[in-house]
């Protein structure tokens, strides 16, 4: 064989490799990395800027929640929920189990403020753990991520054990911090399968940190969620983590079930 038809063959070989399909792709996609990978790269940190005032509700808004009393609120058990109310926050006492609404939803807008404790204790998911659970199963994050390193599936704002948030825009401990749900309910069929996926968008102060995520399931540690069939509305949880995190403002807005499917 002649150097020329050889050159030829290699030429004609690394084009062929170089336009596979995927032959270009990253070795990992960013959902391919295993569940609580510490090897995973870290979201940018962001500056929100400083807390404000308590955001108040739009006039169409349910309020959950506003520093007062947990009326609207049971213990997971359905009793009478055990945090405690201070001057115009609740506070989570580690042990009493997480809380729930008494009422339950389906597609909705969900404004939370939170803050984690101000004295800071432990590191890593020992340090102000909380979280959002939606329908009582899909959790966003609450962490103090403020210079604490954990594994970024697992920081604030993360959809806890898959996705984590586009960014940490995370306050210092002590501080209120915000955020702005959007969630669209999962859709079954018949035989029990996802039709639909849950969807999520949500700004963590004011940031944006999941742009319509889909859960891949329903939040569980330490292994690959999956889904199981369930009710079109389940209440939302906050949770009992053991550390005393502090909400004031919880309001929703129930929106109309009409995303297309497929969306
Ligand atoms: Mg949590």
């Amino acid at each position: 064989m002649s150097s020329r038809i050889l050159a030829t063959a290699f030429a004609l070989t690394l084009a062929l490799l170089l336009f596979l399909p995927g032959a270009c792709r990253p070795a990992q996609e960013p959902d391919e990395w295993p569940v609580h990978s510490m090897e995973r790269p870290r979201p940018p940190v962001v500056d929100p800027g400083p807390p404000g005032p308590p955001a108040p509700p739009p006039s169409d808004a349910i309020v959950l929640m506003d520093g007062s009393n947990l009326d609207e609120w049971l213990s997971q058990a359905g009793d009478e929920p055990g945090w405690r109310v201070g001057e115009g926050y609740v506070e989570v006492v580690g042990g009493t189990g997480s809380i729930r609404t008494r009422r339950e939803f389906g597609d909705i807008q969900l404004h939370v403020e939170w803050a984690a404790p101000a004295e800071v204790t432990g590191e890593g998911q020992n340090r102000g753990n909380s979280g959002v659970f939606l329908m009582g199963r899909y959790e966003v994050q609450i962490l103090d991520s403020w210079d604490n390193d954990t594994y970024p599936d697992g920081q604030s704002a993360a959809l806890y054990g898959q996705v984590p948030p586009l960014v940490n825009a995370s306050r210092p401990p002590g501080a209120w911090q915000t955020f702005d749900i959007v969630f669209r309910r999962p859709h079954f069929g018949e035989d029990g399968r996802v039709i639909r996926p849950a969807r999520i968008t949500v700004f963590h102060n004011g940031v944006l940190v999941h742009d319509n995520v889909a859960f891949t399931g329903i939040t569980v540690h330490g292994r690959e969620a999956e889904y199981r069939p369930h009710e079109d509305r389940g209440p939302i949880l906050l949770q009992d983590h053991g550390d005393p995190l502090r909400f004031r403002t919880v309001w929703v807005r129930e929106l109309t079930d009409s995303s297309p499917p497929g969306r």
